[in-house]
């Protein structure tokens, strides 16, 4: 079994304490990867702090070639990354082939986000009552040592969607992947040293969260905190980074609206896509399905016959659309609340069985308002469909959540669509598609306790740098 190291300033360190990644589906051992201590851990800040002010003095132009070599390598090992990614996570393959080309297109939106978006602007200065004899300008300036702690869902992509930018503004940084998928972000870091990233730069720490990434979240040499993860650890993390620039990108239970017109066989198809993609465990998942009552029961049928199409089992199977849940006790939290829900008088209409990690794509009806199905993240293949009477009992339903990511709207209704953008709670509303739509360039993020600030690398920056003004007194204004 191959074991691999941490990376620490770009060195590969073998510790003796170690964990076993095994597969989610069947168990077999994926690898061994070293754990961080305390010593490694101070290490890694340490080399981040001392190598900043260089780093960040790097020319755009350094930085840039970096982004654009690590982008032409990951095309090289695609198929190496893919497997990895499939094999730790248990994503189908052909799933985890599109992790990995968006993956390098995040990096390419990085390269273009540094040469773009690292300048600043002249200030009006002579529009302000005390500006008269003023010029000048404002500056983002990297804002130092960025810790970067990602979920075990897309273990490459969403990595990259905090690395990706914190190397365009010239952070070094240090990446604490999840314990579930630790192997592919320690071969992302190793590609990004080969890439050309200066010594001391890239940190790459596996172990628990509460004993490697909070130490360093609390850490004062670290002033970027970038998290992507459950609202509970992203709660815990905000009240322990202080004055520290963050970023959370949390949870949801996103909502789909299916109105009277819509193109019912696409929303249909959609809603599968949508639903059980990465077995349901990906933030923006089609998880709570609305729809008008004239097409409630014909979009039942078309939903029944996309699941009943779908093959659950082994991720490395090309064929394989729904994969194994990320380990048997979340398989186990969903059937509970499943279970729990039906004993309230929901109603499975397709799947709701388990069988260790694999658990078969389920809809669920007439599911009572107070249910986890509804009110909690699922994280698991299950959908919940209901019928309403319209869309502004839809558009209220979608808002009576904790969370507001995403939100979906199929409609032809052109002022349908521009009323659920503008009353919908969320950080997205997307017309005739599921909320599980995303791009890499967007500003993707959420408003609740789906998160603060956003990704896409353009907007990334913005929580990875400072503004510096330069203002200048005198000379003669015509
Ligand atoms: P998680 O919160 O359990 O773990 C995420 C990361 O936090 C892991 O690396 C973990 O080790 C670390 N962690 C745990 N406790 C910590 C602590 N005390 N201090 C510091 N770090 C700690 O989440 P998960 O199960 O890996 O991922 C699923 C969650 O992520 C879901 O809620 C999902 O919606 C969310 N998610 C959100 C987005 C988004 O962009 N909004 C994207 C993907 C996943």
């Amino acid at each position: 079994m191959e074991r691999y190291p941490l990376l620490i300033g770009n060195e590969e360190v073998f510790t003796s304490e170690t964990m076993v990644v095994r597969s989610p589906f069947d168990g077999a051992e994926v690898g061994e990867v070293c754990i961080a201590g305390k010593d490694e851990i101070e290490k890694a800040i340490a080399s981040a702090h001392l190598v900043f002010p260089r780093f960040a003095r790097t020319d755009t132009k350094f930085r840039v070639e970096i982004l654009n070599k690590a982008e032409e390598l990951l095309g090289e090992r695609a198929e190496e990354f893919a497997r990895m990614i499939s094999a730790e996570a248990g994503k189908p393959i052909r799933e985890a082939r599109g992790e990995v080309s968006r993956a390098r297109e995040t990096l390419r939106l990085s390269a273009i986000a540094a040469s773009e978006h690292m300048g600043g602007k002249v200030l009006t200065l002579d529009s302000a009552s005390n500006g008269r004899d003023k010029w000048g300008f404002c500056q983002r300036f990297p804002a130092g040592p960025v810790l970067a702690i990602t979920p075990f869902n897309f273990p490459l992509n969403l990595a990259v969607h905090k690395i990706g930018p914190a190397i365009a503004v010239g952070n070094p940084f240090i990446l604490k992947p999840a314990e579930q998928t630790p192997i592919t972000a320690i071969m992302l870091g190793q590609l990004l040293v080969e890439a050309g990233m200066p010594k001391g730069t890239v940190s790459v720490l596996n172990g628990l969260g509460p004993s490697v990434g909070q130490p360093i979240a609390e850490d004062d040499r670290i002033k970027v905190v970038t998290f992507t993860g459950s609202p509970e650890v992203g709660l815990l993390l905000s009240r322990v980074c202080g004055m520290k620039l963050t970023a959370f990108e949390l949870g949801s239970n996103s909502a789909v609206y299916v109105h009277h017109d819509a193109d019912i066989m696409r929303a249909a198809d959609r809603i599968v896509a949508g639903g059980f993609v990465m077995a349901g465990q990906v933030c923006i998942s089609t998880q709570r399905v609305y729809a008008h009552r004239e097409v409630y029961a014909q979009l039942i049928d078309l939903i029944l016959i996309g699941i009943r199409v779908l093959k659950l089992g082994d991720p490395s199977d090309e064929m394989t659309n729904v994969g194994p849940m990320i380990d048997e006790q979340a398989a186990l939290r969903a059937e509970n609340w499943l279970n729990s829900a039906i004993e309230r008088g929901a109603k499975i209409l397709i799947g709701g069985n388990r069988n260790g990690t694999l658990f078969e794509p389920t809809l669920v009806a007439d599911v009572p308002d107070y249910c986890e199905l509804l009110r909690e993240e699922i994280f698991a293949p299950i959908i919940v469909i209901e019928e309403v009477p319209d869309e502004g009992e839809a558009i209220a339903r979608i808002n009576d959540s904790k969370y507001g990511l995403h939100a979906g709207i199929f409609t032809q209704d052109i002022n349908l669509a521009r009323t659920a953008f503008e009353k919908i709670e969320a950080g997205g509303v997307i017309i005739n598609d599921v909320p599980t739509f995303r791009a890499d360039l967007m500003p993707y993020g959420g408003v609740k306790l789906s998160g603060i600030g956003r990704e896409g690398p353009e907007f990334a920056i913005e929580h990875m740098t400072y503004w510096k003004n330069f203002v200048v007194h005198g000379g003669e204004k015509e």
